[in-house]
């Protein structure tokens, strides 16, 4: 595949991300918050996130800098690539919907808070982030740059690893007893691995 054809579907892609995003973002603002717990110290995780996911690629792509981090892709990349990027999209679109009412984007509990452990959430407790995980390894594959092609690994990698403590608290200061068995039978992101 053409490094400008991996390249427009990792942009599409994105777009599409935020697309899935959006009526989730706009509806979640009318649902009352119970307990934020994310504070200052989440809003700056999450800008981690964007700036590897969404802002290094993104200005690669326009100014085409550093250039000396360029590598010549191989030809099988961009299909891999494609597939993780369809993978993610699925996965987000899927989470959004199941998850519901109960969404945020920082640390958050809705007075109306309920558990979700079916679906996808039987199979892993945080399966949205690991739709950031497939779409961070999408990026990957998709920009043959070693800064902007690794910078979402990165980015995404703090807030993630900083962050996926912190909400297991929560919930477990949330649900208690319930949420201690969910996690004695899910895995994180990855089913019997992590
Ligand atoms: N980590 C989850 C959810 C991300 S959205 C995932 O990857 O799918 C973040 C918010 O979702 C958290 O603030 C928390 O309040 C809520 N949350 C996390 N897991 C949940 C679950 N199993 N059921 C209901 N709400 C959950």
């Amino acid at each position: 595949m053409r490094p400008l054809f991996s390249e427009l579907i990792w942009l599409i892609g994105g777009a599409a991300w935020f697309a899935i995003r959006f009526p989730h973002q706009h509806r979640a603002r009318k649902v009352a918050v119970a307990r934020s717990v994310g504070g200052r110290r989440d809003q700056v995780l999450l800008g981690f996130s964007l700036t590897g996911l969404c802002i290094i690629p993104l200005l690669y792509l326009i100014v085409r800098e550093p250039r000396f981090a360029d590598y010549p892709p191989a030809p099988w990349q961009g299909w891999v690539g494609l597939l993780f990027m369809l993978g993610a999209l699925f996965l987000f679109y899927e989470t959004h919907r199941q998850l519901g009412r109960n969404w945020s984007v920082t640390l958050d509990t809705r007075t109306t808070h309920k558990l979700v452990a079916s679906g996808v959430y039987s199979q892993v407790r945080h399966p949205m982030y690991s739709a950031f995980w497939l779409l961070a390894f999408a990026q990957a594959f998709l920009v043959p740059n070693w800064v902007a092609g690794l910078s979402g690994i990165v980015g995404w990698g703090i807030l993630f690893f900083l962050r996926v403590d912190r909400e297991e608290e929560l919930m477990v200061e949330t649900f208690g007893d319930e949420y201690r068995a969910y996690m004695r039978r899910t895995a994180r992101v990855l089913p019997w691995v992590y």
